[in-house]
């Protein structure tokens, strides 16, 4: 059976990192800190999770024609990622984070969005075939909202099912909210959509409510160590998450989006595929970086079992 294509439109970033003792303050010099360059950014973090979950990805994207974008695209073609929609734009940077991290966890973070905040509507016309003969669309808010809109009326109008991680948390109007099949929150984002504080599994099942009532089909709301909470018309419950040892949660949403559209994809129930996305994200904490923390799919299952 052909593997039916995930087609994820969204931001690449190079994530430089520093780890300190503690972050410095502004107009101050810290030496002493160690350096490490990893591949980052919503969509591309999805785009790898969900191609080492096992699913057919296309990777629809903008970096600048700069040692970071090809770098990038570099790295998605190992893992076997179609990036024939990664665009090169000759006028910006490519999206590149510049991250602290104090011993203590705390972090800061600088990111120069670049050639993200360039991939327009207009860029999605050659994309458009691929969009509409998808079964699944991934999709978050790293990317001009209006791109992102306009994916999902593309997919819409064909029955694309579409994932939308509503990741950086920002307000969203109803006509986009019922384009979506899927919507991603974590606590943050759930609660800044709904104005409903989401701090555990009550105030997550009001937020899904209104999130529902929205005209969003399904909602799953990420919930750190603890899983996702789960709602649509017949579905109301928590899937209980994996205990692991984290030692650096940062992508673990994506992970969890990436696996999340590959079990769904392959047709597998709602409930079983929050569990595949669960574990899937689990193993992610248990690694550091963003890209290289996404678990393959061996690993997910081994953890299902
Ligand atoms: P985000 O990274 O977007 O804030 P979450 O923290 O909710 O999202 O994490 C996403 C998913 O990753 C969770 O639903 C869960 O499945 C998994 N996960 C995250 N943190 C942990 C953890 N400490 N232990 C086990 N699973 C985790």
């Amino acid at each position: 059976m052909a593997n039916k294509q995930i087609v994820v439109v969204g931001s690449s970033n190079t994530d430089m990192i520093i780890k300190l003792d503690r972050i410095p303050r502004p107009g101050e010099t810290i030496l002493g800190g160690e350096f490490v360059m990893a591949a980052g950014g919503k969509g591309a973090n999805q785009a790898v999770a969900a191609a080492r979950a096992g699913g057919a990805v296309t990777f629809v994207a903008k970096v600048g024609e700069d040692v970071f974008g090809a770098q990038a695209v570099e790295g998605f073609k190992k893992d076997k990622i179609d990036v024939q929609y990664v665009f090169r734009d000759r006028r910006a940077a490519s999206g590149v984070a510049l991250i602290f991290v104090a011993k203590d966890g705390e972090n800061s973070i600088a990111v120069a969005s670049g050639s993200n905040g360039r991939l327009m509507p207009a860029d999605l016309i050659r994309a458009k075939a691929a969009i509409s003969s998808a079964a699944t669309l991934v999709m978050q808010l790293e990317t001009p909202l209006e791109t992102v809109r306009a994916a999902a009326q593309i997919a819409a109008k064909k029955g694309v099912r579409v994932i939308l991680n509503p990741a950086p948390a920002r307000k969203l109007d109803e006509a986009l909210l019922k384009l979506i099949t899927i919507l991603t929150p974590n606590e943050t984002e759930a609660e800044l959509l709904t104005g409903i504080p989401v701090k555990d599994e009550a105030g997550a099942s009001k937020a899904a409510a209104a999130l529902l009532a929205k005209g969003v089909q399904t909602v799953v709301i990420t919930l750190g160590a603890r899983g996702a909470f789960v709602a649509s018309s017949e579905i109301y419950q928590m899937v209980a998450g994996f205990k692991v040892k984290p030692v650096d949660t940062t992508a673990a949403g994506d992970v969890f989006n990436g696996a999340l559209a590959v079990a769904l994809t392959q047709g597998t129930t709602l409930l079983e595929a929050v569990r595949f996305a669960n574990a899937a994200g689990a193993l992610s904490t248990t690694r550091f970086g963003a890209q290289p923390s996404a678990p393959k799919r061996s690993e997910i299952l081994k953890m299902l079992r």
